[in-house]
């Protein structure tokens, strides 16, 4: 298996220019290095080689950032009109649409991913996020209720935004995942201090300086990029944040939720999954091995929604799995630059290391490798797609996210949804689920039994702005994107008034 590791002669010369060139967090409309004047480094997962080093921001960094969005949040922000924020951030998205070869590149560049699927998905769906959230900064209305007591009243509900939003995001869709807390913030109002993930906060800061470009006030949107252990956890403690969203790993939610206790801010949390891929007797074939093969491989396995437990009918068990595992077995691995991969490195070597040492565990308790199983090269951080069977349901590749290209797949027999919803359910996590089958009654009826935040049938990872998306058990809580994510950023305000 070639893997195809150097793509810099794909790199537009301003995205190298751009990446190269020196980095610093934005603060209060203005670009300045960590308080210690610590840096962390940027590496291209295609080869491991540093690209860029951006400030390694810290609590007092925290502190500076906060302070800033306190005063925008009382301030100029909170003086504008809804339809002007609306106009703002309409312009932001339209930014990102022109800056939109620029982003693609470098955040393929950063965290790995086939540059198609920057260019064509997550670029456009992170400027749709923001034209749709710009949509509605001018809907968010109170409503007026009619009143039981004796005597003339008049009372309402006015929505209020929470105030000063903490956003920690993670690196398998630094774009989209920035848009899917950024837009809804700054639609009801809220101002914003956001951490990108250590491995991926050049899109992030980018993007900072199209806020910027766009005329946005003065601490509206802070960029603090640092590690985790230091400028998230000061966010998820700090006394003047109002509320944190965080989407990232289930044990790192765990500790946001115990640190957010200090001021009781609001949390929401959008975690990790372990989705199954459930392929029903009367499946179209060739239509369930593409789906089944893209919901396990996309964006090398990196999506809380992968499908990572497929459940396929016995009686088409081997044409399915067959024919995923000739997909796996063709995929084109190289950098994310290059047009021609279809499948990136994963992102780091701690992930890579990770990955492969959940493969040879299952493989130790007695699980089989169907295809794949190992690193795939010596350079990068590369794992070639990967199919395991003959696995029992208490072994770790069954129970863990993986979040690597990594599929673990048994067949059933009998067609007995109530036993199919159980083995499905029988995870800690509850995030999304795929359900293949021209059966209408049941695709419903599993679909109601399954507990997770999404279902899908016949497609998987389809995500749309305008679908709540996010967990039920362990996956987290609250829903990002529609209508729903407004929630996560606005207070109700009830307002009784006694009619003279
Ligand atoms: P992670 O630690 O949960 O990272 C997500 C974000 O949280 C990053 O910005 C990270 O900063 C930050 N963070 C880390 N420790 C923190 C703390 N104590 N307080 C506040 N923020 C903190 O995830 P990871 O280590 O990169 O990946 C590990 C596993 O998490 C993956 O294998 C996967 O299973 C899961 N994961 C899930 C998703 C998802 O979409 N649900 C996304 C990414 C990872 P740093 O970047 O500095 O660590
Ligand atoms: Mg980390």
């Amino acid at each position: 298996m070639t893997v195809h590791t150097d793509a810099s002669k794909y790199l537009d010369p301003k995205v190298s220019a751009f990446v190269s060139g020196k980095h610093e967090m934005l603060i209060g409309g203005k670009w300045r290095p960590s308080v210690s004047g610590k840096t962390l480094d940027v590496l291209d997962p295609a080869n491991g080689k540093v690209i860029a080093a951006v400030p390694a921001g810290e609590a007092a960094d925290v502190d500076l950032a906060v302070k800033a969005a306190r005063e925008a949040f009382n301030g100029p922000w909170s003086r504008l009109v809804p339809a002007a924020r609306a106009k703002l951030i309409w312009k932001l998205a339209d930014l990102i649409d022109q800056h939109g070869l620029m982003l693609a590149q470098i955040n393929s560049y950063e965290c790995g991913k086939p540059i198609g699927d920057s260019r064509n998905g997550e670029v456009p769906f992170t400027a749709e996020t923001f034209r749709y959230y710009a949509g509605w900064a001018t809907k968010l209305n109170g409503e007026a209720m009619t009143i039981n007591a004796p005597g003339d009243w008049h009372a309402y509900t006015r929505r209020e935004p929470v105030g000063v939003a903490g956003q920690i995001i993670p690196w398998n869709f630094p774009l989209a995942m920035l848009a899917w807390k950024v837009a809804p913030a700054l639609a009801t109002g809220c101002t914003i201090v956001l951490k990108p993930a250590e491995q991926t906060p050049l899109g992030a800061l980018y993007f900072g300086r199209l806020v910027e470009e766009a005329g946005f006030p003065e601490g509206v949107v802070n960029i603090v990029t640092g590690f985790g252990e230091a400028a998230g956890a000061a966010m998820s403690a700090h006394p003047d944040i109002d509320k944190i969203a965080f989407t990232g790993s289930t044990e790192v939610g765990k500790m946001i939720a115990r640190a957010a206790t200090g001021n009781l801010k609001k949390v929401s949390l959008e975690l990790g999954g372990k989705a199954p891929t459930i392929v029903l007797g009367d499946a179209d074939i060739e239509m369930a091995v593409a789906g089944a093969s893209s919901a396990a491989f996309f964006n090398a396995g990196q999506s809380c929604g992968a499908g990572t437990r497929f459940f396929v009918h016995r009686k088409i068990y081997d044409k399915v799995m067959s024919g995923v595992a000739e997909r796996a077995e063709k995929l084109r691995l190289g950098a994310g630059l290059d047009p021609a991969s279809e499948l990136g490195p994963v992102v780091s070597q701690q992930q890579m290391e990770r990955i492969t040492r959940l493969i040879s565990e299952g493989r130790g308790s007695g699980a089989e490798i169907v295809t794949g199983g190992e690193r795939a090269g010596d350079v990068g951080y590369f794992v070639k797609p990967t199919i395991i069977s003959s696995t029992t349901p208490e072994m770790a590749v069954m129970r863990e996210e993986i979040f690597g290209p990594v599929v673990c797949a048994m067949p059933f027999d009998d067609e007995d949804l109530e036993t199919l919803a159980q083995d499905a359910n029988d995870t800690e996590y509850g995030l999304a689920a795929s359900i293949w089958t021209n059966n209408l009654g049941a695709a419903h009826k599993l679909a109601a039994k399954i507990k997770s935040g999404t279902v899908w049938i016949n497609c998987h990872n389809f995500n749309d702005v305008t679908m709540p998306f996010g967990g039920f058990k362990q996956s987290g809580w609250g829903r990002e994107l529609g209508a729903q994510a407004l929630d996560l950023y606005t207070q109700t305000k009830t307002v009784a008034i006694r009619l003279p």
